[in-house]
């Protein structure tokens, strides 16, 4: 966890979201009205089924998308105003399109989160790059074309180039989608573990439960729950939101919220 923290920023973010709206310009409203704020330092996980909107709110919240209307501050400051250089330096993203054939090595690709602090790095770049190979168990890979990586090794580069951004505000669309069980897991763990602000879209409401400090419900863009995870992922939510019946019980190794699934047998 040493490790971890020397790479994330000192002034994780507070984020705040009011009364915010989107849709594609003349197309239909995809986001309707959400609100809701992640303090500094914890970590929010959006669920929902897909097409509920998760891609699209992220996209909101690191300025991609400009709200139809509403609102995205950060510490008190709406991001539209912010210069995008300064926007930088505080958010980091890891999305799940990520661009794999620029010829660069894994490394390279790493080094490029520095770039928002160029003009004030007086360090060898190699520092910070180097601990977050190490912390997402890449340094075998180092030199190797990012290219010719698999879907799961190419994801934990990806969050290697977002931790060296020393990010106060770190934004990850589904970064456990091509990731095995042990390596979801660890990236969990992980990230729970950062000092910094997570906002983390995730299919796996067991995983959400575990390592989320809040829990947003995502339907039809709309929030059915924003809360602590116990509170947000009840049976009645899940049936309302996924359609399947939950059983919520604690895992009897861990002591944690373990979650089954199965269909309505009368719907069916
Ligand atoms: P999720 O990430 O939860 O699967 P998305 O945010 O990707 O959901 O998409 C939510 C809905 O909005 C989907 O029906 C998708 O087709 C639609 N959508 C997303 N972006 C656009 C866009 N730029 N133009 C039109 N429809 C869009
Ligand atoms: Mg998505």
């Amino acid at each position: 966890m040493e490790l971890a923290r020397r790479l994330v920023g000192t002034n994780p973010a507070r984020i705040a979201v009011s009364g915010l709206s989107w849709g594609p310009p003349g197309g239909p409203r995809i986001i309707h009205d959400l609100d809701f704020s992640v303090e500094p330092g914890q970590m929010l996980a959006v669920v929902g089924p897909n097409g509920a909107g998760k891609s699209s709110l992220l996209r909101c919240l690191y300025r991609f998308h400009r709200p139809s209307s509403g609102s995205v501050a950060l510490d008190g400051v709406d991001i539209r105003g912010m210069q995008s250089r300064a926007l930088a330096r505080r958010v980091a993203t890891v999305l799940q399109e990520s661009a794999s054939d620029f010829g660069l090595s894994v490394a390279e690709i790493v080094e490029l989160g520095l770039t928002p602090h160029l003009d004030q790095w007086s360090g060898p770049a190699y520092g910070p790059v180097e601990d977050a190979l190490e912390l997402m168990n890449l340094t075998a890979f180092a030199s190797r074309d990012f290219a010719s990586l698999s879907g799961g090794e190419k994801q934990r580069v990806m969050i290697a180039r977002a931790l060296v951004q020393k990010p106060d505000l770190l934004i990850l669309d589904e970064p456990t989608n091509h990731l095995d069980i042990r390596h979801q897991l660890e990236v969990l763990h992980l990230l729970a573990g950062l000092p910094t602000t997570i906002i983390v879209s995730l299919h796996d409401l067991a995983l959400a439960s575990a390592h989320a400090d809040c829990v947003l419900v995502l339907e039809g863009g709309r929030s059915v729950q924003f809360g602590p995870p116990l509170a947000a992922l009840t049976p009645e939510n899940i049936r309302r939101t996924f359609a399947v019946e939950a059983l919520i019980d604690a895992h009897p190794a861990t002591g944690r919220p373990r979650f089954s699934f199965h269909l309505d047998p009368s719907k069916s």
